[in-house]
């Protein structure tokens, strides 16, 4: 199997090249498809499985395909549990939309987040954060979330063991009915089946 073969783009596989990456990753194999097919996906994914590249590299290819030239409204949000596992995916982002029109920010508490803010305002396709400090940004009125059209809950479990049950679903309720919804987690619980049920749309179930 090779990248290719699963359908991206030159940009893409030029990047992914770049990364040293020769073939993808079971679970890739099977999230890279299924997502370019605009499914639903729940994916039961360990760190250190690919999983990030899973998800990101069909989600860059579906925002390429239809960029908006003028404005950018944020189009893609991935929701992590913590501050580390967020700059990490959005070093991902960039690393894989380098030689692609698309702009990514990370945004998280603890710091300052007038840069942050600054820079959402520049225009950004791809946010990556962390619920609390992205619901405060919500409030201030300096992002929205009206134009997601791709969500992705990446380490569901944890953020479930961290009590963000309620401000994931103050998030969802922020954001467009119809959209793409990919949720990864490494465990699948009761509360985990249910948040599921709530969010996904006929999801496909995926195991690494
Ligand atoms: P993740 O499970 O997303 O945290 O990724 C674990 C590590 O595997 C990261 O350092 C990635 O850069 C790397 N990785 C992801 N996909 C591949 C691949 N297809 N081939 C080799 N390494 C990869």
């Amino acid at each position: 199997m090779s990248f290719k073969s699963l359908g991206l783009i030159p940009e893409l596989l030029k990047a992914v090249k770049q990364q040293g990456y020769e073939t993808p990753s079971p679970i890739q194999e099977k999230t890279i498809p299924t997502i370019l097919e605009k499914r639903d996906v729940l994916a039961s994914a360990q760190t250190g499985t690919g999983k990030t590249a899973g998800f990101t590299l069909p989600l860059l290819q579906t925002l390429d395909a239809t960029r908006k030239k003028r404005h950018r409204p944020i189009r893609a949000l991935i929701l992590t549990p913590t501050r580390e596992l967020a700059a990490q995916v959005h070093d991902n982002v960039r690393s894989y939309s380098k030689f692609l029109d698309i702009r990514s920010t990370v945004i998280f508490g603890g710091v300052n987040a007038k840069p942050q803010i600054r820079t959402i305002r520049g225009g950004i396709d791809v946010l990556v954060a962390t619920p609390g400090r992205l619901l405060d940004l919500e409030n201030q009125k300096a992002l929205s979330l009206g134009r997601i059209e791709i969500l992705v809950l990446d380490e569901a479990d944890r953020m479930l063991d961290m009590g963000f049950l309620r401000d994931i679903k103050k998030i969802i309720s922020l954001m467009p009915k119809h959209r793409q919804n990919l949720m990864f987690s490494a465990t699948y619980s009761k509360d985990i089946k249910k948040l599921a049920e709530g969010i996904l749309n006929k999801p496909v179930l995926i195991e690494a």
